[in-house]
C-alpha cells in the first residue's frame, strides 16, 4: 500500500449494506430484535433506487376479486420459466399478504378502493385459477409511487428501532476469514475517512447491476457493488445471464413507464396500428410476462413494423383512458411522458422500446437470506456471517424471468426473513474475536491502486465501451456468434481497467474515484454475465439464444454459477458451474408445479 490510512473501528452485531427496500426492511427487523445494527448506504436512504418503483407490490389479498397464494405461486413459477426455487417461491407468496399489511401499518399510504381496502391492479403474468385466467388484480399500489412510499415508511421505522445509519459511506470490500464474513470496510465520502465495521453478520442489500448496459431504467447508482465484493471474496454469483428487458422504456430516454400502465388498460401497437400482442399472447395479450412482450416488440421491429423513421420503437397507447383515471392512478407517468417524450398521454401514443430493467441473477441465498454455495458436494452450504437480500440476491424466486411487482414483495419478505434468522441465531452483544491481521488489505489496496491510477483510459470511456458491448452482444436476442464476439470484446474492455486514469487523488467527494470503484464492480459482473450467457445452450425466460430456440429441461434446468478472479484489469478468469434448482416445496400444502410449455 503506498499510503497508510487511519482506520476508524466500529463493532456491531449486524451490518446491513444498502438502504433500499430490502436493506431497510432487514435493518428494521434486525434492530427490532435488539441486535446492535448499522446500515451503511452510499446514497441517502430515501434516494435509493427503490424510490423509482412505480407500479406496486404483489400479494394475494383478494381485495378486488378472487385470489389465492397458490395462484400467485403458480404464476411466479411459470414466470420464472421453471428456474425459480419452489421452496423459496412458496415462502414468498405465503408471507406476501402479511408483509403488505405490515407495510400498511408501518405507514405506507396505499391507494384505496371505495370500501377503503388496499387498491390492487392487474400486472403481467398475474392470473387467477393456476394460470387459467382471467387476470388477477394482485398488485397493491400507492398510485404510481409505491417504492417512494415504502422507503419513507421503512426508514422511519428503522430509526424508531435505533439502527445507526452511516449515510454516504461507500462499502469497499468484505472482511473474510477462512470462508467466514467478519465485517466490511467503507469510505466516508464526505470527509474521506476509512471505517472498519466488525460484525457477526453482514447483509448485502446493494441492489442490481443494471448499469452494465447502455440503456437501463435503473439509477446510475445501480452498479452491483455487493456482487463485485462477493466475486472478489472468491464466492460465486448465480444465473447472471438472466437480465430482464422491460417492454416500456421511453424511446431515447430509457425512463420507465410502469407495467401498471398496461394494467390500467394501456396497449401496444406497431407501425400498422395493429395490437400485435394478440398474435403472440392470445390470452394475456399486453399483460403477458415481460420477456414475452419484449421479445414480441423486438420481432415486430425486426420485421419492419416498428414505428418512426428508423422503425426502431413501438407505440404505447393510454390516450383512450379517461384522463381522470390517468390522473388518479398514474399521475407520475403522465408527467414522465410529458418531460421525457414531450407527449401528452391523454391525446398521443408514447414511443417505447425494451430497456434493461432488472437482474434476476445475483448472490445465491436460501430463503433465510443466508448466502450459499456449492461446497464439498453440498449445493446449499451456507457462507457463515454473510447474507444477501433484494435485487443483489438470487434467492431464487424469479428464476429466468421476474414478474412485475414481485421484486418489491421479494425485498420485504426476504428482508424480514433475514431479520428473523438473525433473531433466532444471534444473541445481542455476543463477543467478537479479534479480526485477522491485514483484514483491511484488499479494500485499502484496491482503493489506493485506483486513487493513484494514471493510465490513458478515462473511467467514462471504459464504462461506455462496456455498456455498448453488453447492449449489442447480450440483449433480448442472442446467438452463438454474437455472444462469442461479445466474450472477446468484454474481456478486452476488462483489461483496459489496468490502464484506467483517475484524475483526482483526494478521498473527499471524489466522484471520479468512486465511479471507478463502481465500474470495477460492474465490469466483473459484465464479464460473468456474458460468459454465463454464452454457456447456456438453450432459451429460457429472459435468455434467448436463437441457435437453441427451445427450453431444454433435460440439460439446463439448473442454476448457473460463476466465479471471477482479480480486479482492476488483472486476472479476469471466469469459472462456471451449476447448482440444482429446488424442485420441491417448503410444505405439503403447496404442490410442486411441474414444468410445461409456457404460453400466455
Ligand atoms: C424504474 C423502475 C420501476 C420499478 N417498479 C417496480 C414495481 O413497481 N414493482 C416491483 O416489484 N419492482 C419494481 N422495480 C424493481 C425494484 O424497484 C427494484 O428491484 C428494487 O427496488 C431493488 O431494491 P433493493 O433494495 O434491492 O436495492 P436498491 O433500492 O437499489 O438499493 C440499493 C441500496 O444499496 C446501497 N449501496 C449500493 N452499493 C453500495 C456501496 N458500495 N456502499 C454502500 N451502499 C451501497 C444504495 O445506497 C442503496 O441504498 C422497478 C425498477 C425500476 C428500475
Amino acid at each position: 500500500m503506498s499510503q497508510a490510512y487511519k482506520i476508524i473501528d466500529h463493532t456491531y452485531d449486524a451490518v446491513v449494506v444498502g438502504a433500499g427496500g430490502s436493506g431497510l426492511r432487514a435493518t428494521m427487523g434486525i434492530a427490532e430484535s435488539g441486535l446492535k445494527t448499522a446500515c451503511i448506504t452510499k446514497v441517502f436512504p430515501t434516494r435509493s433506487h427503490t424510490v423509482a418503483a412505480q407500479g406496486g407490490i404483489a400479494a394475494s389479498l383478494g381485495n378486488m376479486g378472487p385470489d389465492h397464494w397458490t395462484w400467485h405461486m403458480y404464476d411466479t413459477v411459470k414466470g420464472s420459466d421453471w428456474l425459480g426455487d419452489q421452496d423459496a417461491i412458496e415462502y414468498m407468496v405465503r408471507e406476501a399478504p402479511a408483509a403488505v399489511y405490515e407495510l400498511e401499518h408501518a405507514g405506507v399510504p396505499f391507494s384505496r378502493t371505495n370500501e377503503g381496502k388496499i387498491y390492487q391492479r392487474p400486472f403481467g403474468g398475474m392470473m387467477q385459477n393456476m394460470g387459467e385466467g382471467p387476470p388477477a388484480q394482485r398488485t397493491c399500489a400507492a398510485a404510481d409511487r409505491t417504492g417512494h412510499a415504502m422507503l419513507h415508511a421503512l426508514y422511519q421505522q428503522s430509526l424508531k428501532y435505533d439502527a445507526d445509519f452511516y449515510i454516504e459511506y461507500f462499502a469497499l470490500d468484505l472482511i473474510m476469514e477462512n470462508g467466514q464474513c467478519r465485517g466490511v470496510i467503507a469510505l466516508c465520502m464526505e470527509d474521506g475517512s476509512i471505517h472498519r465495521f466488525r460484525s457477526h453478520a453482514v447483509v448485502l442489500a446493494t441492489g442490481g447491476y443494471g448499469r452494465t448496459y447502455f440503456s437501463a431504467t435503473s439509477a446510475h447508482t445501480c452498479t452491483g457493488d455487493g456482487g463485485g465484493m462477493v466475486l472478489r471474496a472468491g464466492l460465486p454469483l448465480q444465473d447472471m445471464e438472466f437480465v430482464q428487458f422491460h417492454p416500456t422504456g421511453i424511446y431515447g430516454a430509457g425512463v420507465l413507464i410502469t407495467e401498471g400502465a398496461r394494467g390500467e388498460g394501456g396497449y401496444l401497437t406497431n407501425s400498422e396500428g395493429e395490437r400485435f400482442m394478440e398474435r403472440y399472447a392470445p390470452s394475456a395479450k399486453d399483460l403477458a410476462s415481460r420477456d414475452v412482450v419484449s421479445r414480441s416488440m423486438a420481432m415486430e421491429m425486426r420485421e419492419g413494423r416498428g414505428v418512426g423513421a428508423e422503425k426502431d420503437h413501438i407505440f404505447l397507447h393510454l390516450d383512450h383512458i379517461d384522463p381522470k383515471v390517468l390522473h388518479e392512478r398514474l399521475p407520475g407517468i403522465t408527467e414522465t411522458g410529458k418531460i421525457f417524450a414531450g407527449v401528452d398521454l391523454t391525446r398521443q401514443p408514447l414511443p417505447v422500446t425494451p430497456t434493461v430493467h432488472y437482474n434476476m441473477g445475483g448472490i445465491p441465498t436460501n430463503y433465510h437470506g443466508e448466502v450459499v454455495q456449492l461446497k464439498d458436494g453440498n449445493p446449499d452450504t451456507v457462507v457463515p456471517g454473510l447474507f444477501a437480500v433484494g435485487e443483489a440476491a438470487c434467492v431464487s424466486v424469479h428464476g429466468a424471468n421476474r414478474l412485475g411487482s414481485n421484486s418489491l414483495i421479494d425485498l420485504v419478505v426476504f428482508g424480514r426473513a433475514t431479520g428473523l434468522r438473525l433473531k433466532d441465531t444471534l444473541k445481542p452483544g455476543t463477543s467478537h474475536n479479534a479480526l485477522p491481521k491485514g483484514s483491511e488489505e484488499l479494500a485499502l489496496g484496491r482503493l489506493d491502486h485506483f486513487r493513484n491510477a494514471k493510465g490513458g483510459s478515462p473511467t467514462a470511456a471504459i464504462r461506455l465501451e462496456m455498456q455498448r458491448t453488453m447492449q449489442k452482444h447480450c440483449a433480448v436476442f442472442r446467438d452463438n456468434a454474437l455472444l462469442g464476439e461479445g466474450q472477446t470484446k468484454i474481456a478486452a474492455t476488462y483489461q483496459r481497467m489496468a490502464d484506467v486514469d483517475v484524475q483526482d487523488r483526494s478521498l473527499i467527494w471524489n466522484t471520479d474515484l468512486v465511479e471507478t470503484l463502481e465500474l470495477d464492480n460492474l465490469i466483473s459482473q459484465a464479464v460473468v454475465t456474458m460468459e454465463s450467457a454464452a454457456n447456456r445452450k438453450e432459451s429460457r425466460g429472459a435468455h434467448v439464444n436463437e441457435d437453441y430456440p427451445d427450453r431444454d429441461d433435460v440439460n439446463w434446468m439448473k442454476h448457473s454459477t460463476a466465479t471471477f478472479t482479480g480486479w482492476g484489469g488483472t486476472g479476469g478468469k471466469v469459472e462456471l458451474g451449476t447448482r440444482p434448482v429446488h424442485d420441491y416445496t417448503l410444505t405439503d400444502e403447496a404442490e410442486y408445479i411441474k414444468p410445461k410449455k409456457r404460453v400466455y
